[in-house]
C-alpha cells in the first residue's frame, strides 16, 4: 500500500507553470482549480491529492504537515524565514528577481530613504547587510504607485518583465536575489514517507530536466 501525499500548491502562475511537471511525473489533478471551488483536489493518483493555499501559506502548511510537499516561490520562503521545511529542488519556474526600483535618480543622495514592500523582513536583511539604515513601510499591493504619489522613495518588488515599472515610470535600481519556485518538505515526511516522498522529488527532477533541456531548443 502507499502512502498519501498531500501536496500544497497555489493558484495562478505558480499552478500553471507545475502542471507540466506534475504531468511529466504522471500526475493529473482530477479538477480545475481555477473553475472549481475545491480546496481538496484528488488526482489520477488514489494516494496523491493537491490542496489549494494562497501562495503566502504553503510554507507555513507544510511545516506543520498538514502538506508533505509543497511549490512555494523563493520570495515566500525568503520572507517566511527559518521555514522548518526541506527545500530540496529548484523547480526553475515562475522565474523573477527581487529588485529595489523607483524613479530615475533615486539612489545615492544620502537621504535616508524610505521603502514600501510586502517583502519587509527580506527588505530589512537587505539594508542591514549593506549597513545603510533605511525606514519600510509595510504595504500588500500595487507597492509601485508608492514611489508616484510620495509614499515612499522606492520599493522592494518582483520584477519579471519590468513592464509594470515602465507603465509607472519606475526602474529596477539595485538587485536583490533571483527568484524561482522550490519544492519544499516537510521533515518528519521524509522519515515516515520516504519512499513516496522520494520518487515523487525524482521525478520532479526529471522533469525539470526536460523542462529546461525544451526551454534550451
Ligand atoms: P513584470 O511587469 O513582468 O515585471 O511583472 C511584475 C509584476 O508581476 C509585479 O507586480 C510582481 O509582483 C509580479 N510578478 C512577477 N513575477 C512574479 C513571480 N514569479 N511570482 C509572483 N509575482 C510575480
Amino acid at each position: 500500500m502507499k502512502q498519501q501525499l498531500t501536496i500544497a500548491l497555489s493558484k495562478g502562475r505558480i499552478y500553471k507553470d507545475t502542471l507540466p511537471l506534475l504531468k511529466h511525473a504522471g500526475i493529473e489533478p482530477l479538477d480545475d482549480p481555477e473553475t472549481s471551488r475545491k480546496l481538496i483536489l484528488d488526482t489520477n493518483f488514489p494516494n496523491i491529492k493537491l490542496i489549494i493555499i494562497r501562495a503566502t501559506d504553503v510554507p507555513t502548511f507544510v511545516e506543520y504537515g498538514a502538506a508533505d510537499i509543497g511549490v512555494s516561490g523563493k520570495d515566500v520562503l525568503l520572507e517566511h524565514g527559518g521555514a522548518n521545511v526541506y527545500e530540496p529542488l529548484d523547480l526553475e519556474i515562475a522565474r523573477c528577481k527581487l529588485m529595489v526600483a523607483g524613479k530615475p535618480g533615486t539612489l545615492g543622495t544620502g537621504r535616508r530613504l524610505r521603502i514600501a514592500t510586502k517583502f519587509v523582513n527580506s527588505a530589512k536583511r537587505y539594508y542591514a547587510s549593506k549597513g545603510e539604515q533605511v525606514e519600510i513601510i509595510k504595504l500588500y499591493g500595487s507597492m509601485e504607485l508608492a514611489p508616484l504619489v510620495g509614499l515612499a522613495d522606492a520599493i522592494v518588488d518582483l520584477v519579471d518583465t519590468g513592464n509594470t515599472l515602465r507603465a509607472n515610470g519606475l526602474e529596477p535600481l539595485e538587485h536583490i536575489a533571483d527568484i524561482s519556485s522550490r519544492l519544499i518538505v516537510n521533515k518528519a515526511s521524509l522519515k515516515t514517507k520516504s519512499h513516496e516522498v522520494n520518487e515523487f522529488i525524482q521525478h520532479m527532477s526529471d522533469a525539470v530536466k526536460l523542462n529546461s533541456a525544451s526551454r534550451r531548443d
